[in-house]
């Protein structure tokens, strides 16, 4: 294979690592990536490899490389957050490190915050100040009353306030949907019910989801029971952002529905056990079984799932979420698939992100050991790239 030598930018050989193209297919053992400005240039066994003499070469013997990861479920509402656009630059890298890129993390779906302050933090991103991820925001969600914690909760959460929408009928969802959407969020997020008040309806969903689908953009919902979960896969939304293990198994109807209408899942299910840690230790086994079962019939089923762990209301490490996706029967090209190529395509980035692969952008991790042998090492990273820069190395 040969390298184009003759268009602009600077080449960064990573050379020697076990590189996982895709979770569908073997990886190459020895392999090189080359990469050229913010792009790959080519892909493929060392001893097949030329790259140019210019080239700097990172020596990545012993890791292993994948696509950059996503984590389709994460909020920017903690306080450290708030005011970003005066937060000094080598604190917000400090910040974005501890919570996603040490972790390998280059895409990441916010699903609920405060849009005026995410979109700053995402600006001072892209403009290069900041080392950080790619960001995408539904902004705040919309809420039947009373959805919300009180803000002494929230207070205690260590979250920001900020304000959301309620709405009680399809008239409402419309017009804050609307609203939002021509704020600029990327996507609309839907409470499904709440203790105060009764729960949406699918014609009020659907007022919500027609409004985002019309603007090309995805729906998530907070489920809080397989019902709700039932109304908005009727109600038109597309990404169930939570399991609901306190609600009993999803049954067959339930299933179907969801496979029928193409939504996705983002488990979380290491929130729900979080949640359970006051609890005696017989019902949080309950709540975990319960939540891996969920997560078990749904993969089972061929249904999609996104990595997805509510970061921001748990701790950061994934090391958990990993092992409790294991143990729903996940594999580790399925759980790769759910941190790559499935959030790609899900949110229509199938042909830039998501594979390692000439003429995508240069999103990549670098792993200490592999995390197909062993799937906590999903969250030892070595290295993190973003758009042919690295964003994090480990320091050990
Ligand atoms: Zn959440």
């Amino acid at each position: 294979m040969t390298t184009p030598a003759n268009s602009a930018g600077d080449y960064l050989a990573l050379v020697g690592a076990t590189v996982y193209v895709s979770p569908a297919e073997d990886p190459i053992r020895d392999g090189v990536v080359l990469i050229q400005g913010e792009k790959m240039v080519s892909v493929g066994a060392r001893g097949q490899m030329q790259f140019p003499e210019t080239a700097h070469v990172l020596d990545c013997f012993g890791l292993t490389i994948t696509a950059g990861l996503w984590n389709s479920h994460v909020h920017f509402f903690e306080r450290k957050w708030a005011d970003a656009a005066t937060i000094p630059a080598t604190e917000l890298t400090r910040q974005l490190q501890n919570m996603l890129t040490q972790y390998g993390f280059t895409s990441v779906f916010d699903i609920g915050s405060l849009w005026e302050n995410t979109r700053r933090l995402r600006d001072r991103i892209e403009s290069g100040e900041i080392p950080g991820p790619k960001i995408r925001s539904t902004g705040p969600g919309l809420v039947p009353p009373g959805a919300l914690p009180s803000d002494q909760v929230i207070s205690l959460m260590g979250l920001m306030k900020f304000p959301a929408p309620e709405i009680t009928d399809a008239v409402q969802a419309a017009d804050a949907a609307k609203k939002l959407l021509d704020d600029g969020v990327d996507a609309i997020k839907l409470f499904a019910s709440s203790p105060r008040s009764p729960a949406l309806s699918e014609s009020t969903i659907q007022a919500a989801a027609s409004e985002a689908h019309r603007a090309n953009k995805p729906v998530f919902i907070h489920p809080n029971t397989g019902a709700d979960v039932l109304t908005a896969v009727r109600g038109g939304v597309d990404i169930i952002a939570h399991t609901t293990p306190h609600s009993g198994p999803w049954d067959e109807t339930l299933l179907t529905a969801m496979k029928e209408h193409h939504v996705a899942l983002t488990p979380t299910l290491t929130l729900w056990k979080y949640y359970m840690r006051h609890d005696r230790l017989s019902a949080e086994e309950k709540v975990t079984r319960a939540e891996i079962g969920q997560l078990h019939a749904w993969a089972e089923a061929g249904g999609e799932v996104l990595f997805g762990t509510d970061l921001g209301a748990v701790e950061y490490d994934p090391t958990e979420e990993y092992v409790l996706m294991s143990q729903a029967g996940m594999s580790f090209p399925q759980i790769l698939a759910s941190l790559t190529t499935a959030p790609a395509g899900r949110f229509g980035d199938q042909n830039k992100l998501g594979r390692v692969a000439a003429g995508l952008q240069a999103d990549l991790a670098l792993f200490q050991q592999s995390p197909a042998t062993n799937i906590r090492a999903l969250a030892q990273v070595k290295y993190t790239v973003r758009a042919g820069k690295i964003i994090y190395r480990a320091t050990v």
